[in-house]
Formats: structure tokens, C-alpha cells, sequence
């Protein structure tokens, strides 16, 4: 039987796939079993920051893999310590829980934060408020968590405590307060999965005072937006903002599985031995890989992410059939006048992989993508729409 096949009689049908057999790759390049070439403008769901097999990524997996690929967090291992450190060095939050996934870096900043806010201020103060057309994951917490009542129907009942805000509106956020029960905020600065649509730089200011007036924490979702994605190691840094509690993921690895939840004075501490835990969380190779690009993104670097951003946005500007662009960095939306599913489809039949969110076309390329690739891709989408 063919991929395909075995795909479709052996794996649970959760996803609607593109009709691609991916097989190999390199940098932005992507080979499907018939030996053709696409250019990569999804890069994994914005997990490959550095692209497919990247030199120095794959040297120091290979390097760990060899080495120790895995050992518990009953004891002590340098990549974890040397990624942490590197974590707060860039933030100057103060400690780091590794985990997974984005939902298990997300569950985690919800468990801190209810546990900060309800040894002080006692059980009923554990309500969490997120926005409206948020997502935050897939785990029945995490989907309780999300704002789109669609995510909700199916697995009922969700997990309690969870209210959802319009974004923009601050009052209806003070509302939400109004009965001491409220622990958290957690926002995504730019809404990935709801449309790539980047919050209004005064309202997050204000969510921030809002939540310093308050005792409320500040958890900001960075794991579709973080680790370079926006332009900004962390997409809040484009906000002059600091949040109490930081999750992230998806590019985080470059590529392997990993999530972490950054906690900050408030809440560096609210965990003791026990409280929380993930098997293999922290796992050596994934935090090798990890730093591998954490330690490439410097200035310069983020510099290079705009640059590249900017010509994208320029060049997609006045095009016809391309009625709105959104977003921050290199996480950009296309609102397109032909439904955004069949725009991406014709995209992929000239060879460009890009993704969708709601109802535009949404681009997400490896951070270091040449010059001449996104070039030639912006060429692609323009004859594609
Ligand atoms: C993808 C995503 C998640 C979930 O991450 P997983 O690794 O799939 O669990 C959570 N929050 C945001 C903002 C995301 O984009």
C-alpha cells in the first residue's frame, strides 16, 4: 500500500492533509516522494526556525543523540541548565519549567498562576481570562482555554475557570475582575491560529497596568509568536511589555518537540518538589537542539527577521486579489479574495507550501530563509491567488 494509504486506514482522520507525501528537505526546500521541489513558506507550523536539517542544528542533535538522548529529571543534565539559563538571560524572568508541547508549556502557566494567586489570596481565586478568537491548545484545559466557542462543543464538559474578553476592550476585562475570583490574563500579542492578527499595542499596555493594579497575572502565549518569529526574540519585546509567566514551543526546538514555561519573580517560586512534572520534559537532545537557536538569535539576526518581513508585506502590498495583510515579523496573514484554502492548494501546485488561519492565507518561513527564495515566492503567490 501506498503512504497514503496506510495513512488513511491506520491513522486517526484528525487531519484534513494537503495531497503531499513529504520526504526529505533541506534549508527552505521541501522534496515530496515524486522528487519535487517546494519551497517551504510553512516551515512545520513555524517550528523549523532555522529550516529542514540545518547544519548546526543537526550537528548538536546528532552530537546529544549520541551522547545521552534521554536520562528523567531525577537528575542533572547540561543542555537543560545551559537552555534555561540562556531562557532567562533573554527575558530576565527567573526560572523555567520544560515541557513537550505549546498546551503543556500553556498548563503549566495556568497551574502557576492558579496556585500564586490562591495561596494568597484563597481557593475561589482561580479564574483565568483569555480573549475572544484566542487559542491556547489542544488538552481540555487548554481548549477550555481558547476562546472559540467551536473548540468547545465537542468534548464537554471543559475544564472550569476560564472566561474569554473581547480584545480591545479593557472594561469588559475589568468586569471580568469584578468578583475577586480573577488569577490570570493570558493573550497571544499577534493571534496565530485565529487569523494572524497582532493586538492593538495601547490595549496590551493597558491589559498590563490592568494586571499590575490588580495582582492579576500576565501570561503571554508566545508559542506560535516566540523565538524570533515577530522580529523580537519574544513578540511581547515589540510591546515594551513584561509578563509574569511566558509558555513557548513550536520554534522554540527548531523542529523537536519541546515546550517551556517561564516564570517570573511573582511566581518563581510557587512550585514545590512534586507539584509538577513532565516524563520527559527537558530531554537533553531537544534542549540541545533548542539551544542551538536560542544562541543564534542575536540582534543582527532579528534585524534580518524585518527585513525580511517588510519586503514580503511590500512586495504583496497593492496586488490584486490580496485585499488585507496582518500580522508581525515573519507571521503574516493574507486576506485573498479567492477562499484561502484554494489559493494555498494553487500555491502548492506551483511549489510553495503555506498554511491557512481562519479565513486568510497565512506564512510562516524559516527564519534564515534566503533572500532569493522569498523572492521567488512572493512571485508564486502573486500568480496563485
Ligand atoms: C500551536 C499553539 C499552541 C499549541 O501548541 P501544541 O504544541 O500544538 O500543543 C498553543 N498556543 C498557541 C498560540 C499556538 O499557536
Amino acid at each position: 500500500m501506498s503512504v497514503k494509504e496506510l495513512d488513511k486506514q491506520y491513522i486517526a482522520s484528525t487531519y484534513n492533509r494537503f495531497d503531499i507525501v513529504a520526504v526529505s528537505g533541506k534549508g527552505s526546500y521541501v522534496f515530496d516522494e515524486n522528487g519535487k521541489k517546494y519551497i517551504d513558506f510553512g516551515s512545520g507550523i513555524g517550528t523549523l526556525s532555522f529550516g529542514i536539517a540545518d547544519d548546526v542544528w543537526a550537528q548538536a542533535v546528532g552530537e546529544q543523540a549520541k551522547k545521552l538522548q534521554h536520562i528523567s529529571n531525577l537528575y542533572y543534565t547540561e543542555p537543560a541548565v545551559k537552555l534555561a539559563r540562556a531562557l532567562c538571560e533573554k527575558t530576565r524572568l527567573k526560572k523555567v519549567f520544560f515541557s513537550n508541547s505549546g498546551a503543556e508549556a500553556n498548563e503549566c502557566a495556568i497551574n502557576a498562576a492558579r496556585k500564586y494567586s490562591q495561596d494568597k489570596y484563597g481557593k475561589d481565586r482561580f479564574v483565568i481570562a483569555t480573549l475572544k478568537n484566542s487559542f491556547h491548545g489542544r488538552t481540555l484545559t487548554t481548549l477550555s482555554a481558547t476562546g472559540q466557542e467551536h473548540y468547545h462543543e465537542l468534548f464537554t464538559p471543559l475544564t472550569d475557570g476560564f472566561v474569554s474578553v473581547p480584545a480591545g476592550d479593557i472594561a469588559a476585562l475589568e468586569e471580568s475582575a469584578k468578583n475577586n475570583t480573577l488569577a490570570a490574563v493570558m493573550i497571544e500579542c499577534v493571534q496565530g491560529e485565529g487569523g494572524v492578527i497582532a493586538l492593538d499595542g495601547d490595549y496590551v499596555k493597558a491589559v498590563r497596568e490592568f494586571c499590575d493594579k490588580n495582582d492579576v497575572l500576565l501570561i503571554v502565549d508566545e508559542v506560535q509568536t516566540g523565538n524570533g518569529r515577530t522580529g523580537k526574540f519574544y513578540s511581547y519585546m515589540n510591546y515594551g511589555i513584561t509578563p509574569d509567566i511566558v509558555s513557548t514551543a513550536k520554534g522554540l526546538g527548531g523542529g523537536l518537540p519541546i515546550g517551556a514555561t517561564l516564570l517570573g519573580e511573582k511566581t518563581e517560586s510557587v512550585f514545590s518538589f512534586g507539584d509538577h512534572g513532565s516524563t520527559f520534559g527537558a530531554n537533553p537532545v531537544c534542549c540541545a537542539s533548542a539551544l542551538t537557536v536560542v544562541e543564534r538569535m542575536d540582534d543582527k539576526f532579528l534585524f534580518e527577521v524585518k527585513r525580511k518581513a517588510d519586503y514580503i508585506v511590500s512586495s504583496l502590498k497593492d496586488v490584486k486579489g490580496i485585499t488585507e495583510i496582518s500580522g508581525l515579523g515573519l507571521m503574516i496573514g493574507l486576506k485573498t479574495e479567492n477562499p484561502a484554502r484554494e489559493v494555498v492548494e494553487r500555491c502548492i501546485e506551483n511549489g510553495l507550501l503555506c498554511l491557512t488561519a481562519k479565513d486568510k492565507v497565512r506564512l510562516l518561513p524559516a527564519l534564515n530563509i534566503p533572500d532569493d527564495l522569498v523572492k521567488e515566492a512572493v512571485e508564486i503567490i502573486k500568480k496563485s491567488l
